[in-house]
């Protein structure tokens, strides 16, 4: 018998992206425009905060965040092993290293009391990158304290975080910069895209003229200002991090649904929840139930078992079940570029090391069906529970 393969992502692309979409195609402005400002504004509306900055992917988000903090050769800016390479390799696109610290067991999120031990110990540290892990937002208070002691920039790695609150508050409300990822299987997607959120305006104006070459005006602005349309000025060597109005017309929709999204993926979270909860795993929970989890990711980890399924098997058992699944993440440290050229250990990292070789990401996301789920939820179970 066929079983149809239910991925551990998908986009959920409707109507209203497409036409948006077909309108901007034949509009004769595909390149940041009017579709992006309107993004950018909507994006700044919805958050609560002054400025909204469109770029095209996350990663130029925080090397142009980083960039404006004034981060370069020399300085150290801190995250954790317990993410994606993007986080990292922006410190070294500047000429800066990155410090690792490890997590706290339960969040994958830093750890307050290693982060509080490398900024005492370690000199030149100029900012900290805390990344929300899975939609689970950070101890924001504890790192803004650290961070006004110490006298560090904060720039939030939030590619998972959107929608999601700390506090009651939204994030990308509390540091110099946070920046969100709208790659395809992100919480709410642009095909590539992503958002710098901050309310201090010279930071924003930096972003915005390096994000286009380093030009103090922007395209659609060269078109509508007093000033002759072919005269710009060339500030400083810049970057080509802008968005195409084709990419934002699908955030514009995409933004329209994020709440809408997100009730469905913490729906299935708390189905999963319920229906694994006798299993030799460990669930995620949302640790601050006032908070609001975006459940971008849903994360189980693998314990001790009768029949003593590795990681690995249980991910091989579900692809013959036709179910994929995926793992967040394989840490920076294990990673020969970071660990050669930092030489980095395990040893160093024990809860990220522990939590990677138990880690599985199981299919979440909003289009799922019931019935999928329920494929989900009964796959994994005869995977523990057959004799066999
Ligand atoms: C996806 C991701 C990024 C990079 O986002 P892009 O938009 O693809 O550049 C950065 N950090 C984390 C934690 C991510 O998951």
């Amino acid at each position: 018998m066929e079983t149809e393969f239910i991925p551990f992502s998908l986009p959920s692309i409707g109507e209203e992206e497409i036409n948006e979409v077909v309108d901007t195609l034949r509009s004769g402005w595909l390149t940041t425009g009017p579709k992006t400002r309107q993004f950018e504004e909507e994006f700044a509306q919805y958050v609560g905060v002054k400025h909204a900055i469109a770029i095209n992917s996350a990663t130029a988000g925080l090397h142009l965040s980083l960039e404006a903090l004034g981060i370069s050769e020399g300085d150290k800016v801190v995250t954790t092993t317990y993410t994606f390479t993007a986080t990292a390799e922006v410190v070294r696109y500047l000429g800066a290293d990155p410090v690792f610290v490890d997590v706290d067991p339960i969040t994958a999120n830093i750890d307050i009391e290693k982060l509080a031990g490398v900024l005492e110990k370690i000199e030149g540290i100029k900012a900290i990158i805390p990344v929300h892990f899975a939609g689970q937002s950070c101890e924001l208070d504890k790192i803004t304290q650290l961070a006004k002691k110490y006298s560090v920039g904060v720039v939030e790695d939030s590619a998972h975080a959107f929608p999601a609150t700390y506090n009651g508050k939204k994030i990308g409300t509390f540091s110099e910069a946070t920046v969100f990822s709208f790659y395809a299987n992100k919480t709410i997607t642009t095909g590539e895209g992503g958002m710098i959120t901050t309310d201090n305006d010279a930071l924003a104006e930096r972003v915005r003229v390096m994000r286009l070459h380093g030009i103090n005006r922007d395209v659609f602005n060269r078109y509508h200002s007093r000033k002759p349309a072919w005269y710009y000025e060339v500030v400083a060597p810049g970057f080509k991090y802008n968005l195409t109005d084709i990419a934002a017309s699908i955030g514009i929709h995409q933004l329209r649904k994020a709440e809408a999204l997100r009730n469905r993926r913490e729906q299935i979270a708390q189905v999963y929840n319920e229906a694994f909860k006798d299993l030799p795993l460990e669930l995620p929970r949302n640790v601050r139930e006032t908070d609001v989890h975006s459940w971008h990711l849903y994360v189980v980890r693998i314990k001790a078992n009768p029949r003593d399924i590795s990681r690995d098997r249980f991910i091989e058992l579900l692809a013959e079940k036709n179910i994929g699944s995926s793992v967040h993440f394989i840490p920076l440290h294990l990673q020969p570029y970071w660990r050669d050229h930092y030489g980095l250990n395990s040893s160093d990292f024990p809860v990220a090391q522990g939590i990677y070789e138990s880690a599985v990401s199981l299919p979440n996301f909003a289009d799922m069906t019931d019935v999928q789920v329920n494929r989900v939820i009964s796959a994994v179970r005869e995977i523990f529970e057959s004799c066999s």
